[in-house]
């Protein structure tokens, strides 16, 4: 079942779009049902969950981090992750740079964006993010690398309102790119759409969705 519905992922994403495979919440021997289908990159968004399935799995996964990230966890996954998608202040975004240092590594990280209009949902505003690029203290970050933005839409059936939201996240990436990283190749990546929303999301340019129950199914919290 599971390689089922990756192979029919993949197979309908258009060139320039990669899948997360969400595989919070599900056990080791679902990831590696999908390994063996040939998916490389999982997202994980607890810190321990990480911790425990990077140990127990192949070691060619590439490990994205795409919940909320507390300061006084970076370090214990900063050795082996890939990419951050949940960069939500400039505070850890240094921490990450110092840990990352300190193991001698670069990493990759996205700027989440609040996009949606629950109060819940973490991230920058755009005028919070326009602000610390602008501030400049980010480009002195010699262990980091940004790659990129991340956004989820409102969890609404309302899917103009979610592609409204898409789009102007894509807006604002590209005015970001045009402004700070023109002639930096490494920004590139727009992180957005999940199980309910991701043909929008594509449809509006994300470079990467994260999807989970779809392929998974229902999570047991
Ligand atoms: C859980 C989660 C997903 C996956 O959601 P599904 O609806 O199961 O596809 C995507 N992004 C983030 C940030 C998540 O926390």
């Amino acid at each position: 079942m599971i390689a089922q519905r990756i192979h029919t992922l993949t197979s309908e994403l258009p060139e320039g779009v990669r899948l997360v495979a969400v595989s919070k919440f599900h056990p080791v021997e679902a990831i590696a049902e999908a390994y063996a289908a040939g998916q490389r990159i999982f997202g994980e968004s607890r810190v321990q969950e990480l911790q425990a399935k990077h140990e127990q799995l192949p070691k060619d996964i590439e490990w994205h981090f795409i919940g909320h990230l507390q300061t006084n966890k970076v370090k214990y996954i900063v050795p082996y992750v890939s990419l951050i998608h949940g960069i939500d202040s400039f505070r850890l975004l240094t921490e990450v740079d110092k840990q990352a240092e300190r193991v001698g590594r670069s990493v990759g990280c996205l700027l989440q964006m609040h996009i949606a209009r629950e109060e819940t949902k973490f991230g920058f505003s755009f005028d919070e993010c326009r602000e610390m690029l602008q501030a400049g203290e980010w480009s002195k970050l010699q262990h980091v690398r940004l790659c990129g933005l991340m956004g989820m839409a409102t969890n609404t059936d309302n899917m103009q309102q979610v592609e409204e939201e898409f789009r102007s996240l894509a807006a604002f990436f590209r005015e970001v790119k045009a402004g700070w990283f023109a002639s930096d190749e490494d920004f590139r990546e727009l992180s957005m759409g999940m199980t309910h929303d991701y043909p929008q999301a594509i449809a509006a340019g994300s470079t990467l969705i994260r999807v989970g129950t779809y392929i998974f199914g229902e999570r047991n919290y």
